[in-house]
């Protein structure tokens, strides 16, 4: 499988008018957690979005802007099998 790149969006819109929030990695709806928290940079915030059924998860902060952390773990290096 591909298309779990970090900078892949981890939601996307959905429904009339784009109302729901559906999680593209395993396709919950509405099943988002959104928080805020002051930055620790010291000015802003830091901001995420979290899917409660994967965990995958879309975080913005002043420093580093935008970023994807997909829950589903798809690194061929981790992959080991006995
Ligand atoms: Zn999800």
């Amino acid at each position: 499988m591909t298309g779990l790149d970090p900078d892949e969006p981890v939601f996307g819109t959905c429904g009339p008018g784009g109302a729901s929030i559906r999680c593209l990695i395993c396709g919950a709806v509405d099943e988002v957690t959104f928080t805020e928290l002051p930055s620790m940079a010291g000015y802003g915030e830091d901001t995420s979005a979290r899917c409660n059924r994967c965990v995958s998860a879309e975080t913005t902060d002043p420093i580093f802007g935008w970023r994807a952390t997909p829950a589903t773990r798809q690194r061929p290096d981790e992959n080991h099998q006995h």
